[in-house]
């Protein structure tokens, strides 16, 4: 009879990987932290936004709208137009040119990019409201 020298030393080899970190995450318990200049879910500081529509001009795929905010206390008092701006999911590719077209640095990228709902309408940005909520036409400008 044969020996598989080179199948057993194989086998025995793989031993080796209980010995070590798994390579994997224990999701949802533990979290992968997205890397420096990752194009996550968008962020808008309403403390900054004038409201000059330029996020919404350059979007390629149409994916924002200026809206009235539900409460005027959401605007700053270098806010002309009273409108800011909602962002929807379902169309944006994540190009970062809203971002980087903003004059006032108030539209930005953030390192999330895990959101979960059955719900399509769910996925739309409003800055003063939850994070990802409902699409409300009656806001539409
Ligand atoms: S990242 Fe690009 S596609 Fe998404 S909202 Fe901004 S400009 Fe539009
Ligand atoms: S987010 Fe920036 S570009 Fe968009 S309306 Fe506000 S200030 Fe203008």
């Amino acid at each position: 009879m044969k020996i598989d020298i080179k199948g057993i030393w194989g086998a025995l080899s793989s031993l080796k990987y209980l010995f070590q970190p798994p390579g994997t995450l224990r999701y949802p318990d533990v979290k992968k932290e997205a890397a420096d200049g990752y194009r996550g879910f968008h962020d808008n500081d309403l403390s900054k936004c004038i409201g000059c529509g330029m996020c919404e001009d350059i979007c390629m795929n149409l994916a924002i709208d200026m809206v009235k905010p539900k409460s005027e206390a959401y605007l700053n008092a270098k806010n002309g137009s009273g409108l800011i701006p909602r962002l929807d999911y379902g169309r944006c590719c994540w190009c970062s040119l809203c971002t980087d077209v903003c004059p006032v640095n108030s539209l930005k990228l953030t390192k999330n990019y895990v959101y979960v709902s059955e719900d399509m309408n769910r996925f739309i940005y409003t800055p003063g409201e939850e994070k990802l909520g409902k699409r409300e036409k009656e806001t539409v400008k």
